[in-house]
């Protein structure tokens, strides 16, 4: 039996996690219809749950009657008392370096440089961070089903690999002794923080015939 959600995001990246996740558990994550001509809701909750949920009702009235999956998710630095957080794609804009955040110009770039600057000086040992990813899925402006997912990192002083998107490739995993911009995009997904919450949520959809 196929399941069937509708992706309310126009990352890329995302889009890429959620593909993986399709050929590994035969679920088929399209994006939303017409998603870049929906006007964005404004994401102002303070936690990745609010934005998450905020999202995922939002766009479930774009597809009446459909599953739409919504990802708040981002990176939590222990020396930066857990910022950039909600803020983490806006976290050069937050200072002006950009004007605003779009998955297809260089704000992942901006966004990299801002955290590096933040850490210069901070010792290998209180480098540590984690992503956290939050999934909700609403059917019809009602949310239906809600999972995290979390992993932890530690931030490098230079950038290592190109694959990913975001903060990857300053984001390493000591256990593999590599950042998450050197892991094939099904390595990434077994480990990530949006892998992680994916397989939570999978077992509570609903089936489409
Ligand atoms: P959102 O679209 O408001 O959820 O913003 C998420 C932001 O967090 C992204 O723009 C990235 O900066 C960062 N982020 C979230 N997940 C990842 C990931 O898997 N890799 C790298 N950066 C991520």
């Amino acid at each position: 039996m196929a399941l069937r959600l509708y992706a309310a995001t126009t990352s890329d990246g995302k889009l890429r996690d959620f593909r993986a996740a399709w050929q590994a558990h035969s679920i088929s994550i399209e994006p939303l219809p017409a998603l870049r001509t929906i006007p964005p809701p404004l994401e102002d909750g303070t936690t990745f749950q609010a934005n998450a949920t905020l999202k995922a009702i939002y766009y479930s009235h774009f597809a009446p009657g459909e599953q739409v999956l919504a990802d708040d998710s981002g990176l939590e630095v222990d020396a930066l008392h857990g910022e950039p957080g909600v803020r983490s794609a806006r976290f050069a804009a937050d200072i002006g370096l950009v004007d605003s955040p779009d998955a297809n110009d260089n704000t992942d770039v901006w966004n990299n440089m801002v955290l590096l600057q933040r850490m210069a000086g901070i010792p290998s040992a209180q480098r540590g961070a984690r992503y956290r990813c939050v999934l909700v899925v609403a059917r019809d402006g009602e949310p239906l089903h809600t999972a995290e997912g979390a992993v932890d990192g530690i931030i490098l002083d230079a950038p290592r690999g190109t694959g990913g998107f975001g903060y990857d490739p300053l984001f390493y995993l000591a256990e593999l002794g590599q950042t998450m911009a050197e892991l094939s995009p099904e390595t990434k997904l077994a480990l990530s923080h949006r892998g992680r919450a994916l397989r939570a949520l999978l077992p509570m959809l609903e089936p489409v015939s």
